[in-house]
């Protein structure tokens, strides 16, 4: 067996990706706009479906920050946040020079606790200053509690921004994850399910929408011969060559989801004999995840004292990439003196959790390599 490194997840191309970038160049379409650009748009929009308007940009946290901008979202005001995330999912709060307000998950999906989130709804109201945006992630490709999430937001009449990252292919009640949000955003970067390399998209309910995040993405140039504004632009269009690659990766999205799936379905199967490590698994059948990463938690109590750093340690040393859970934002140095709605459970989560190699271009080799060391970690004769 090779000793190649296994990555947690890395770029799978299908194959067609090169024809549409050679066709980029050869009608010279290398620019933020072309034939490429609006092909991958109709991709997008017909695959997530709901009549949904997909604006392709230059990553998820363009498409973050053109969200807020275009939910209203200003210096001073609060912006609700779940906490378990990557940093790209805050990061645009602070770009509006807006206050992030942090969130706990909830134990079955690890995404924002719909109780938590009510609490400090209730709470920032009665301070006085209702929050302006939730921002509510499909961690790892899992829906959140759609219902629950959005039952509490239109009760206090407070629009989602939907963080659906990880999530492209996932579904919850058969509504694709994307589709759920005031507005949603979606990432290709290198690790995600599929790829331009760089690049991500906002899905907007109405052409307005998406014409505003498109207009606000190239500069916000007002209709004139001269270069006009009336408005703070930005550059956060896509490139014609990148959405060539996220051409081709549609080609193969459901098949990498398979793939990912079946991942997911290998560490299900190995861990159901391992006492004291649970695999994130759907809460029922109205969840439909991506399996983006498969992710486990290790309970030291009942694996006779290994834990996931032990496991994690162990993997790298026969060059394998595992990494722990988001760590929690409200525990981030940057982020750790805002306020924080909710208990332990984040917290627990990034303690005890571990990603494990997930890509959809993993081999049986590489399963194998994964299964031995895991075999000698606990001490299994198989
Ligand atoms: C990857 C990711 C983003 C940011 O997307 P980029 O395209 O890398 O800017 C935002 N939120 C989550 C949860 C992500 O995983």
């Amino acid at each position: 067996m090779s000793n190649q490194k296994i990555w947690l997840s890395s770029p799978h191309m299908g194959g067609t990706e090169q024809n549409y970038v050679n066709e980029a160049f050869e009608s010279n379409w290398v620019a933020p706009l072309g034939p490429n650009v609006t092909g991958f748009e109709a991709d997008l929009e017909k695959y997530i479906g709901q009549n949904s308007y997909v604006g392709a940009l230059s990553s998820g946290t363009a498409a973050l920050h053109l969200g807020l901008i275009i939910l209203g979202v200003k210096a001073g005001d609060e912006v609700i946040c779940q906490s378990m995330t990557f940093s790209a999912s805050a990061n645009p709060i602070m770009y509006q020079g807006a206050t992030p307000i942090f969130v706990d998950s909830e134990k079955e999906t690890w995404n924002l606790c719909p109780i938590a989130l009510e609490e400090a709804i209730v709470d920032r109201i009665a301070k006085g200053n209702k929050p302006k945006a939730i921002i509510a992630v499909h961690l790892y490709g899992m829906p959140y509690k759609a219902d629950e999430i959005h039952t509490v937001a239109n009760k206090y009449q407070i629009p989602v921004l939907e963080d659906s990252a990880e999530a492209l292919g996932s579904h919850y009640k058969k509504q694709m994850c994307g589709t759920f949000g005031e507005i949603s955003a979606l990432s290709f970067n290198g690790n995600k399910i599929i790829t331009t390399s760089g690049g991500g998209a906002i899905v907007a309910k109405n052409k307005e929408v998406k014409e505003k995040a498109v207009f606000l993405s190239t500069q916000a140039r007002d209709n004139a011969p001269h270069y006009q504004h009336s408005e703070v632009g930005y550059n956060y269009r896509m490139s014609n060559i990148c959405a060539g690659i996220g051409r081709g990766q549609m080609e193969v999205l459901d098949k990498h989801v398979a793939l990912r799936r079946k991942m997911n379905e290998f560490y299900v199967d190995y861990f159901k004999n391992i006492d004291g490590v649970t695999v994130l698994a759907e809460p029922n059948d109205d969840y439909f995840s991506n399996h983006w990463l498969s992710a486990i938690i290790v309970d030291p109590e009942r694996t006779h004292g290994k834990n996931r750093e032990d496991m994690r340690l162990a993997l790298e040393k026969e060059n394998i990439e595992s990494r722990p859970l988001w760590k929690p934002m409200h525990l981030q140095p940057v982020y750790e003196k805002y306020p924080y709605y909710g208990k332990d459970v984040a917290e627990k989560l990034f303690e005890k959790g571990l990603c494990l190699p997930s890509g959809s271009n993993l081999t049986e080799d590489d399963r194998s390599r994964i299964a031995n060391v895991l075999n000698i970690f606990f001490e299994i004769a198989r």
